[in-house]
């Protein structure tokens, strides 16, 4: 424990390219990285196509194809009761001093509880964004460029694409 250990927590759907701007940027300033995957329990839905498990594939595969080892995984559910949020984070994850976050509510939360927040600059976000790769692969437009190289493989290994374009599918069905 050194003091200098940090937070960064997101829904990762998928892991993308501005993702790993901003740890490339953390691993500079920290020790060590704990990474949460936020709304855990959820997959297999529009703005939430993948689950815990692929999200954490990808994200060890990514950091692992980089050299980085000092970091770890953890899933956290959703409580949808944000006054716990602080709490249900930390009985999870291992301690950490600083939190990297952009998100005002998750924010303010950490702040209120004593942690450092510290923000970091949104990198190319028009594009990497998880609403743009998925918008990308629901439309068949080229999403490749826009995750680290191992994501890719990830997504194509669990059939990733399909997924997403059928559960994009209207249930309405016409004859
Ligand atoms: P979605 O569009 O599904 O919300 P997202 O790209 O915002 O996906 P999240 O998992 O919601 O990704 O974000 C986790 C954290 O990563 C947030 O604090 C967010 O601000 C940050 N982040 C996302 N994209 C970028 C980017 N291009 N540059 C810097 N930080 C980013
Ligand atoms: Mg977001």
């Amino acid at each position: 424990m050194s003091g200098n250990d940090a937070l960064i927590i997101g829904r990762f759907q998928p892991f993308h390219n501005g993702h790993m701007e901003v740890l490339r940027k953390v691993f500079q300033e920290c020790d060590h990285v704990t990474i949460g995957i936020g709304s855990a329990q959820l997959s297999h839905m529009g703005d939430n196509p993948f689950t815990a498990g692929e999200r954490y594939l990808m994200i060890a595969e990514a950091l692992r194809a980089e050299g980085y080892s000092n970091f770890y995984i953890v899933p956290v559910e959703d409580l949808n009761r944000y006054a716990l949020w602080v709490a249900q984070v930390t009985s999870m994850c291992p301690p950490f001093d600083i939190v990297y976050s952009n998100n005002p509510g998750t924010r303010r939360l950490f702040r209120e509880a004593g942690y450092e927040v510290r923000t970091s600059p949104l990198y190319n976000r028009n594009d990497y964004s998880g609403t743009e790769v998925r918008r990308r692969m629901a439309e068949g437009d080229g999403w490749r460029e826009l995750v680290p190289k191992r994501v890719a493989e990830v997504i194509d290994d669990i059939g990733g694409v399909d997924r997403v374009r059928q559960i994009g599918e209207s249930d309405d069905i016409r004859y």
